[in-house]
């Protein structure tokens, strides 16, 4: 973390601080239906206002592909944002230009202003450097406080980053001290569960989980694949025939590292794909024909636990069964809410995060018992699979 600049080594007293933010939150008739992201951001703001600066915020908000449509206009989220800091929230119609820059002109230290969406511009995707140079125009200093966008070389997260001097802010600076302490310095045993459905998704990151990791246990749809890649059958389980090479190798290429690769002993299988389908549980040496794998067995569940006993650090990814379907939800329960009351009792750092894992491990309790729980999709997974984030490596100047 000693690359970079933060809030403790930057002076922005009075300064015009420009935080690049994610403000991506789920709407629904033009109301903000989650407001995770906003109040992630709020200890940023804070601080901040605290020490006086002048506090304009970008973000990009869907996918308007450089045009300008209300449906995606950030005002939208002002009530939100307003709400949760606390304080009255000023707004510029566009990100750059004169409306941008006079309404900075009207900020007095401690004040918050939002620009419009920075998408309504096809430069800011395209890491435009004018766009950049017009950005930068409004403000004396830049902070990256969103991670979960910083596997995207954007104007906003990287060419900016060039132009000003920079800084993570204190989201930032939690998303990356916590993937650093769990697979760059961490505590060993680190054990790895990665699940999910497909391996075809997530080659890359087995790769790098297998050089890095002590223990990885499989589970989910891909488990399947792994299974059969063994010589087993897999019934009609979710499986990708056609990746049974690359299996393999991972398989290989674990045993060269000295990384212990757990698969499941056995299942919780179905005919039928749907909520409480009649179930049975089988060892995974003998699936019949017929059925499908669509959560892990309770004995695979109880070697899992075994192993996160003795575990210094988990890294999660995906669920290990169908957590959308009763009662394919269980395995992934138990064992998120032994490796929560692990981390509770100070045995164990938990870190988890990237596509679906969140909704999948919300119902066991892991939000608030894990170390930490990455608000970020992609830019957790990049970083799973050991790819350089353009937006954080802008930072390190
Ligand atoms: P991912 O986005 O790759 O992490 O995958 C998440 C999806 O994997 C969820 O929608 C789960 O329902 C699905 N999944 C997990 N286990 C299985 C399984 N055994 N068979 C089919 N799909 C699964």
């Amino acid at each position: 973390m000693s690359v970079f600049e933060t809030l403790d080594t930057i002076d922005v007293a009075a300064k015009r601080v420009l935080i690049r933010a994610d403000l991506n939150v789920p709407m629904k008739d033009g109301k903000v239906t989650d407001t995770t992201r906003i109040d992630r951001l709020k200890p940023t703001i804070k601080e901040l206002q605290d020490k006086g600066a002048r506090i304009i915020i970008m973000s990009h908000l869907g996918r308007p592909k450089g045009k300008k449509l209300d449906e995606f206009s950030l005002a939208q989220i002002l009530p939100a944002l307003e709400e949760s800091f606390n304080d009255d929230v000023a707004f510029a119609p566009n990100c750059i230009g004169t409306e941008a820059h006079e309404a900075v002109e009207n900020l007095h230290e401690g004040d918050i202003l939002l620009l419009e969406n920075l998408r309504f511009h096809k430069q800011e995707t395209e890491n435009d450097a004018d766009f950049a140079g017009q950005l930068a125009s409004l403000a004396d200093l830049y902070i990256n406080d969103a991670f979960s966008c910083a596997h995207r070389a954007h104007a906003s997260t990287e060419a900016i980053a060039h132009l000003l001097p920079c800084a993570a802010g204190r989201l930032m600076q939690q998303e990356l001290s916590a993937l650093e302490n769990a697979l760059t310095t961490p505590q060993h045993p680190v054990l790895a569960v990665v699940g999910g459905a497909k391996i075809s998704t997530k080659l890359a990151l087995l790769e790098n989980m297998v050089e890095k990791v002590d223990q990885l246990i499989l589970g989910g749809g891909m488990a399947n694949t792994f299974l059969y890649a063994t010589g087993l059958s897999v019934g009609k389980s979710l499986c990708e025939a056609d990746m049974a090479d690359q299996a393999r190798a991972i398989m290989a290429k674990a045993e060269e590292q000295n990384c212990q690769i757990l698969l499941p002993q056995d299942g919780v299988f179905a005919a039928e794909f749907k909520d409480n389908a009649d179930h049975q549980i089988l060892p995974t040496t003998a699936i019949p024909d017929d059925l499908m794998m669509l959560d892990v067995g309770p004995q695979s569940v109880q070697a899992i636990k075994s192993l996160i006993q003795n575990a210094k650090t988990v890294v999660w990814n995906g669920p290990l069964g169908v957590t959308e379907l009763k009662p394919f939800d269980r395995a992934t329960n138990d064992v998120a809410a032994y490796a929560g009351e692990r981390t509770q009792a100070g045995n164990l750092l938990t870190v988890a995060g990237g596509g679906d894992t969140v909704a999948a491990l919300t119902p066991s309790g892991a939000v608030e018992q894990f170390s930490y729980i990455s608000s970020a999709g992609g830019a957790f997974l990049e970083w799973l699979e050991g790819k350089d984030l353009p937006g954080v490596a802008a930072l390190k100047h």
